[in-house]
């Protein structure tokens, strides 16, 4: 952290010693255009420097020396429309000259360079160690229900009766599931609210079940500090997603973002701005340059600069929507330009917004992290199941041939699995397509819950799953398959008064043994049949 810091101020310095320079730079243009009696060629030469400075003098600190510069740069507009005469242009640009001067070769920066504070880092480090999960509830039979359904996904639950039984701190949870189905809710909130305060920073995460869909219900789960709402009878395998959703997994997901400005300083110093928020940034200064960053680094935002050299921001986002691979990524223009038709030009080019340089950096890292949210959720939509949770199809030939040519590089070894629920369709002709539908997500959710982060899970077709283990071979594959095999066997659904459970078979192939996608899916194909022939339930090797 002390190192960005001090990048930041290095910045900010440099910036302060290039300015003589630049408004030198612009007082030349300036006499040139008095001189040849408002040239059109030397008017747009000085709207060009005029504009920099708009936004980089916002940027670097020099708050007053930005409002000059977008001043001279408004009248030369103007007067470049015939809105004003040379001799008035002259008038009162002359006096903001002498302002603009004045407050670039005062040494001291007039503004605070940042509103954040240089020396605290902004990324919150909470450790998360594995913490309990608290039920209070009154219901002891869905206590019970709930504490074994827990447990098939390592999850342990404590359970307590009563807030009344709440200790003073709430330091052994991460979460606490409070239960609102019974008869005196009032009383249960105002007991839970005299021991935990919803604003106290660090509390654990409040989840409230309810016997009640309504905006009442709803509204008051806010008011407890509830950060997800669920009404019995419970989704049991959705509430254990949140549930390890809030608690186990990483809390802040990492964005990326490509920053595209031929403007090196000012791209560099908003790099650096993002970095600090924990946020990764790429950054581009020829737009040239764009496709192959944008293959590698798969941004979540673009922040694109309007006016460049060799092509502007519009033409480069409507390069960047032509490819509908980037359809979910967010496109935002950062910019000095201000005039709306300008904005309205760069959102129809498939823009998803307009910041204007000059804000603060808590105002543009707030900004980005919600755009960049939105681009998550909306890559989540495409590129999952929202059934099972997994990735979908769309991406499989994508993500196993960038595996198999790592593999290649790096003469390393990885294990295709084709995974196949025993006798589904039985399933869903005796419980119900729903109780199927559940099945489905209960094994999706054993998955990801199983699986290491290199590992990709994908529902190839209705309940055929296939899964791609990196630096895995064969054996150790069928030890960590036949650990899933083994858990979600042990499953218990419960549909039509009955239960029941469910088993699969799989079918597993190495690469390089099998050393494409065809050969790859065929041999985990014919290691299923085998495993289905031998009685499923069982894991046959290629
Ligand atoms: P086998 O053990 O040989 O694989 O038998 P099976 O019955 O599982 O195989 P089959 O391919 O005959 O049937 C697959 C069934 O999976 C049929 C289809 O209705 C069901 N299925 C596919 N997708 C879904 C889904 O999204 N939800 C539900 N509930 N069922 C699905
Ligand atoms: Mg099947
Ligand atoms: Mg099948």
């Amino acid at each position: 952290m002390a190192d960005s810091n001090q990048q930041l101020k290095a910045l900010c310095d440099e910036y302060a010693a290039q300015l003589p320079e630049k408004i030198k730079a612009v007082d030349l243009t300036w006499l040139a255009f008095k001189e040849n009696k408002g040239h059109e060629e030397l008017t747009l030469e000085l709207i060009r420097k005029t504009h920099n400075l708009v936004g980089s003098g916002a940027t670097f600190g020099f708050a007053r020396l930005s409002e000059h510069a977008a001043e001279i740069e408004t009248l030369l507009r103007q007067f470049r429309q015939n809105e004003l005469t040379l001799q008035t242009t002259i008038d009162k640009i002359e006096p903001l000259l002498i302002s603009l001067k004045h407050s670039a070769l005062s040494s001291q920066q007039d503004s605070p360079t940042n509103d954040l504070d240089f020396s605290s880092p902004t990324v919150s480090t909470v450790q998360q160690g594995l913490k309990n999960t608290l039920l209070i509830s009154s219901n002891q039979a869905f206590a019970a229900a709930l504490a074994v359904k827990l447990k098939a996904y390592n999850i342990k639950l404590d359970v307590l009766t009563s807030p009344a039984e709440l200790p003073s701190l709430q330091d052994e949870h991460l979460c606490i599931l409070l239960d609102l189905n019974t008869e005196n809710n009032q009383t249960i909130e105002a007991a839970f609210l005299t021991r935990v305060n919803p604003l106290a920073p660090d509390q654990p995460h409040l989840i409230i079940l309810s016997d009640q869909d309504n905006m009442l219900a709803r509204l008051s789960a806010i008011r407890l500090g509830g950060s997800a709402f669920f009404t019995h009878p419970i989704n049991m395998v959705e509430l254990i997603k949140t549930v390890r959703e809030k608690c186990f997994e990483k809390a802040e997901p990492v964005y990326r973002v490509l920053i595209v400005d031929d403007d090196v300083q000012f791209s560099e110093h908003t790099a650096l701005l993002l970095e600090r928020a924990g946020i990764r940034t790429r950054v581009i200064n020829d737009p040239m340059d764009l496709i192959e960053p944008l293959a590698v680094f798969q941004p979540d935002l673009i922040l694109l600069d309007l006016h460049m050299p060799s092509c502007s921001g519009i033409e480069l986002a409507a390069v960047i929507r032509q490819q509908c691979l980037y359809s979910g990524t967010s496109i935002v223009f950062f910019s000095v330009e201000t005039d709306i038709d300008r904005h309205i030009d760069a959102l129809r080019a498939g823009g998803n917004d307009f910041f204007i340089k000059g804000i603060t950096p808590t105002q543009l890292i707030a900004k980005v992290e919600a755009k960049a949210l939105q681009a998550r959720e909306l890559q989540t939509l495409m590129l999952n199941d929202p059934l099972t949770g997994l990735a979908n199809r769309t991406n499989l030939s994508n993500t196993l041939s960038t595996l198999i040519a790592s593999c290649h590089r790096h003469q390393r070894h990885f294990t295709y699995v084709m995974l196949d629920l025993d006798h589904f369709k039985q399933v869903n002709d005796q419980f119900g397509h729903h109780a199927g539908d559940e099945v489905l997500r209960a094994l999706g959710l054993l998955i990801q819950q199983r699986l290491r982060s290199v590992d990709t899970a994908i529902r190839y077709g209705g309940e055929e799953i296939v899964i791609l283990l990196p630096d895995t071979h064969t054996s150790e594959a069928s030890i960590v398959i036949g650990e899933l095999l083994q858990v979600f066997q042990e499953l218990v659904f419960n549909a039509n008064q009955q239960s029941f459970s469910v088993s699969f078979s799989a079918g597993i192939a190495e690469y390089p043994l099998f050393s494409d996608y065809l050969s790859l899916a065929e041999a985990a194909d014919k290691a299923l049949y085998k495993a289905k022939k031998g009685g499923r339930g069982r894991i046959c090797l290629a």
